[in-house]
């Protein structure tokens, strides 16, 4: 006798939702572009215990009348293709017909839904895969699914689920490229790329969403996009952890040739990662995963960045419909262009050009003579400026040559150097050459090191030192942030931090959220050489804490530790959390601004940027060193 028999429905069901369905985000991620599909402005995502529970996807599109409702569930059931030719140009996000079906075959699904022109709503209930009839009910227009319970008569596939933060992770990256998507979807982002005349392209309204989102896990909102939003602000909200002005920095790169629209947000170098994570390709408003288009990312940056980093890029792509096949992976992740070599040539092109035409070097810019100081004191960055422009007049006075210091009036024109608020400067000019500073007046250090390096400390905060074609100026807290986090890395790949013990343990009282999110990260403690016990319900003490972080409090540590895990508990894999915890030791660990240094402790600063691979930068991108040449200062004093 024959052994092959034919699945019955809900087999073949369930081995679809093998392919489609692996955790709570893919259902996120198809219920959301159902409901994009469907023309909603706004949708509300809601989750329950990391999607275990529950994943409720509303939203206010167009709807179903009761007899379409029924049918979704069925398997290879669809509005949105009719015959073989459509599948050649989808416009839609969905169309393979078999999101609902899977589903439903593997959790308890409630679905309610009604149109704009009915006055009724309906709703269906499915357990996996056994239907009930559909009956009227109440409801604004729009449609909501609610999924119970995902997997629970799979107790093998529930079993692999990860923890509620794991999952939330995966669900807030497919949330993420659900809302970023929709900013290519519309037209007018197309259009908007056309119009020459609009003021800037930072202008938010040309690529608007149209489209509110939220996010909420366990009653809390975790995420809440307005559709008004631009893109460069909805990409900050998205992404909390990219350094503070990495968005407003993005340099816009656009084209429109061959068929083919970009546009593109490229970070700053100085915004790099360690992977590619922050890399979204999108094209029609599809989020895909291509590696010739990773590969063109990767050669526009060439040159730009270590072969070892990661540029942050937010790229759009519009392209015929037709010119592409999405029928190519379960998850649509994936497509095959026609052209390959148009769009990886095309993308490579627009990208590098613009990079090539934008200075992204942190080169200081010395002020010209005619509009000196007169900004604002209120702003941190002008004060910042102004510090600067102080400290290279400084090093000046200190450092000219004779020829120049005849030049004395002038000098003083080009710079402000007398007249820099609370701290007044000396306006002797010591010889900066006979080393020793005078003691206790004015600037504390300025000598010859042991490597016959001349170097000052100035404001309590840079360090200025001579190098063979000028001079450079350290940010001595953003340098020695990057000499700790280069160690700490170092050591944690080698398996983790060395702990040392507490001569007194230090206790610390907190919440049950608290203790939840200490137990969720228990191998990152572990990792980073803390140690801590319980000491009832509520308290526990710091038995053990990492040697490198010697001068950190370690109550203070730990706390900002929970807070951010907490705060980040549900937006970080591993990695990504590791690399934040590490910048924010090295952060706490780093002397301060306006700590004032000895001698010794410049000198083993200045010998610690000798060792480290990228010293010019701190972990946060920021540069640590502003570089001046001998001939920029020359050409500035009109000398050639
Ligand atoms: P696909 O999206 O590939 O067509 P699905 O199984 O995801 O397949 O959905 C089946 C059909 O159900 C869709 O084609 C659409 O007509 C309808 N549908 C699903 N979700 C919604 C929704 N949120 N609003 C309106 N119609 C929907
Ligand atoms: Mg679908």
């Amino acid at each position: 006798m024959g052994q092959i028999i034919v699945l019955d429905q809900n087999m073949v069901n369930m081995i679809a939702a093998g392919e489609v369905i692996e955790r709570p985000a893919s259902v996120v991620k198809e219920l959301m572009e159902n409901s994009i599909d469907a023309g909603a402005t706004k949708i509300t995502v809601s989750i329950e215990d990391g999607g275990r529970k529950l994943i409720s996807v509303a939203d206010d599109g167009c709807g179903m009348d009761g007899e379409d409702l029924a049918r979704a569930f069925e398997s290879h059931t669809t509005s949105k293709i009719k015959t073989s030719a459509d599948l050649h140009g989808i416009s839609t996000l969905g169309f393979r017909g078999e999101a609902l079906a899977s589903i439903a075959s593997v959790a308890q699904v409630r679905a309610v839904s009604r149109t704009k022109d009915s006055t009724e709503a309906n709703c269906i209930e499915i357990d996996c895969g056994t239907k009930s009839s559909v009956s009227p009910c109440s409801a604004d227009s729009g449609t909501t699914i609610q999924v119970r319970d995902l997997f629970y008569k799979l107790p093998a596939r529930r079993k692999f689920l990860k923890t509620a933060n794991t999952e939330m992770s995966h669900t807030i990256e497919q949330f993420t490229r659900a809302a970023l998507g929709c900013y290519s979807t519309s037209e007018p982002i197309l259009n908007g790329l056309q119009e020459r005349d609009r003021p800037s392209l930072k202008t938010p309204s040309v690529v608007s969403r149209n489209l509110d989102l939220t996010l909420i896990h366990n009653g809390r909102e975790l995420y809440r996009l307005s559709g008004k939003q631009g893109l460069r602000q909805g990409i900050a909200e998205l992404f909390p952890m990219l350094p503070i002005g990495a968005c407003e920095d993005f340099i816009e790169a656009e084209s429109n040739e061959r068929g083919l629209r970009i546009l593109a947000l490229l970070g700053k170098p100085s915004t790099s990662r360690t992977s590619n994570k922050f890399q979204y390709i999108f094209l029609n408003g599809r989020f895909i995963r291509d590696k010739f288009i990773s590969h063109a990312i990767k050669e526009a940056y060439r040159g730009f960045l270590e072969p070892d980093r990661f540029p942050v890029v937010f790229l759009f792509i519009g392209m015929p419909y037709e010119d592409y096949d999405v029928n190519v992976h379960p998850t649509k992740i994936e497509v095959r262009f026609y052209n390959a070599n148009l769009v990886y040539s095309q993308v490579l092109a627009c990208l590098r050009e613009k990079l090539l035409s934008t200075n992204l070097e942190t080169h200081a810019k010395l002020p010209a003579a005619a509009n000196l100081p007169a900004k604002d004191s209120t702003s941190a960055v002008s004060h910042r400026d102004q510090r600067i422009t102080d400290a290279i007049a400084e090093f000046l006075k200190r450092h000219r040559p004779a020829q120049t210091q005849q030049a004395g009036p002038a000098l003083e024109e080009r710079f402000p150097v007398v007249h820099t608020g609370a701290r007044s400067v000396r306006t002797s000019l010591p010889d900066f050459r006979g080393q020793a500073a005078e003691s206790g007046a004015g600037y504390p250090v300025s000598k010859t090191g042991a490597g016959q390096e001349k170097f000052l400390q100035i404001h309590d905060s840079f360090i200025v030192t001579q190098t063979d074609d000028g001079f450079v100026i350290i940010d001595q807290h953003a340098l020695h942030e990057r000499i700790i986090y280069e160690h700490l890395c170092k050591r944690i790949s080698a398996g983790k931090l060395e702990s040392q013990k507490l001569l007194v343990p230090e206790s610390f009282v907190l919440t049950a959220g608290q203790a939840d999110v200490i137990g969720d990260n228990a191998e990152l403690f572990e990792k980073l050489g803390i140690e801590l016990v319980s000491f009832g319900p509520r308290t526990m003490a710091i038995q053990a804490f990492p040697a490198l972080l010697a001068n950190v409090a370690p109550i203070d540590f730990v706390q900002d530790l929970i807070d951010l895990l907490d705060r980040k508990d549900t937006g970080f894999d591993t990695e990504r959390l590791l690399e934040e915890v590490l910048n924010m030791a090295a952060c706490k660990a780093a002397v301060k601004a306006g700590q004032r240094l000895s001698d010794s402790e410049i000198e083993q600063l200045l010998a610690d940027k000798e060792h480290i691979g990228s010293a010019s930068r701190c972990p946060h991108g920021r540069p640590t060193t502003i570089k001046f040449s001998i001939s920029d200062l020359e050409r500035q004093f009109k000398r050639t």
